[in-house]
């Protein structure tokens, strides 16, 4: 079966864990604020807060922004629950904004026009998360220019799109937004086993981030509410977690880092040669928009035409010819848990059209030009 992702670890990578197994700190050591310092350099960020998971880097970005009961969080409807579960883990309430169909991400117009609505009805939201679908950034301007109007903070859901750009920056940059988060599953473009990481630029938010990351305890005494016991005190000031990253991970992130560029790079060449060799009459490739690369984590095609039954057929039978499609995502909106919420798919016409339509092809660095051939002659051939 040829996977839909998959890391590319090499002996650089290998050797920098080792070296970690062989050292005083599996955890707690040097290696992890190495690994936040050389993201956020590379993000041109201030800060970065390495985490054990994507998902918990959500949950405590939102903490950090004081969501919660009584707040609405708003994000795209085609993404991994995590996007929205983060506020649902803080007491918030969720609510999604349609997808622009060319793109698959956030729809600003939408978003306008929902917060208008909201706006009248006392229910702004206090943060939007959005998401850059397949590693391709959102309208950030737009959504900041937003947010200035409306009063929302902005957490960039940037799992899928480290090494992309946004204008004249990487994603990461945090320019338009309070929080940007990457995950490094192994799926993603680089890999630390199970990881991620909470980038801003503001040393209050920071703070907190590390805060909760470590049980809520801070070991600094200017931050203390009352003069240190001895050298072995700490506060809890709050009520946090254990989402710290281990040194084991950190060090295959290092290693990975050094790559990323290249992995980007290698991703948008296959996604070139895709868009070539596929019949544009029968699939589309999700839309391409001018000032941003995408650092390609997923390549997406949807149907010329939203079918439910022929979208199913393909995927069946790309999975029959060995070849792993998949659908992201299934929109949120529409899983058991959040259909006892109340949502209703009517009122998300592009996300129900997309995920009738959307299909994703392998793309990893690895795979083989002779391998996307036959993924294009086989799908040209089943949907011919
Ligand atoms: C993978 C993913 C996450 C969660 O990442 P983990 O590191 O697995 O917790 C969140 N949001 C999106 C869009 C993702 O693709």
């Amino acid at each position: 079966m040829i996977p839909y992702g998959k890391q590319n670890l090499n002996q650089a990578d290998i050797d920098a864990v080792v070296e970690v197994l062989q050292s005083d700190f599996l955890t707690q050591g040097k290696k992890v604020p190495e690994f936040e310092q050389t993201v956020a350099n590379y993000c041109h960020a201030q800060y970065a807060t390495a985490t054990n998971s994507a998902t918990s880097a959500l949950h405590i970005a939102c903490l950090a922004l004081d969501v919660g009961q009584g707040d609405w969080v708003w994000t795209s409807p085609i993404s991994f629950v995590a996007s929205s579960n983060c506020a649902l883990y803080c007491g918030a309430q969720v609510d999604f904004v349609d997808i622009d169909l060319d793109t698959g991400n956030l729809s600003v117009q939408t978003l306008e026009q929902k917060l208008i609505q909201a706006q009248k009805e006392n229910k702004l939201p206090k943060v939007v998360i959005p998401v850059h679908l397949a590693g391709q950034s959102c309208d950030m301007q737009g959504i900041h220019a937003l947010s200035q109007t409306y009063g929302f903070k902005i957490i960039e859901d940037a799992s899928h799109a480290i090494g992309g750009r946004y204008q004249a920056k990487p994603v990461g940059s945090c320019e338009y937004s309070d929080i940007t988060v990457f995950s490094f599953h192994p799926v993603k473009i680089i890999t630390t086993g199970e990881g991620g990481m909470a980038l801003t630029n503001q040393p209050e938010l920071d703070k907190k981030l590390k805060r909760l990351r470590s049980h809520g305890i801070t070991s600094t005494e200017e931050e203390m509410t009352e003069p240190s016991h001895g050298p072995w005190y700490y506060q809890q000031q709050e009520l946090g977690f254990n989402y710290r990253m281990t040194d084991i991970q950190a060090a295959l992130g290092l290693s990975q880092l050094n790559r990323l560029d290249e992995f980007v790079q290698k991703r948008n060449e296959l996604a070139a040669y895709y868009n070539q060799n596929l019949n544009t009459e029968l699939v589309t490739p999700l839309a391409q928009q001018p000032n941003r690369v995408s650092a390609y984590h997923l390549y997406i095609v949807k149907l010329k035409k939203s079918d439910t039954n022929k979208h199913k057929q393909a995927i069946i039978g790309l999975r029959a010819a060995g070849i792993m499609a998949h659908v992201h995502y299934i929109p949120i909106y529409l899983q058991p848990y959040y259909q006892s919420m109340g949502f209703d798919s009517k009122d998300f016409p592009n996300a129900q059209t997309y995920y009738h339509s959307a299909i994703t092809l392998p793309l990893y660095p690895i795979l083989t030009l002779e391998q996307q051939d036959y993924i294009c002659e086989i799908l040209n051939l089943i949907l011919a």
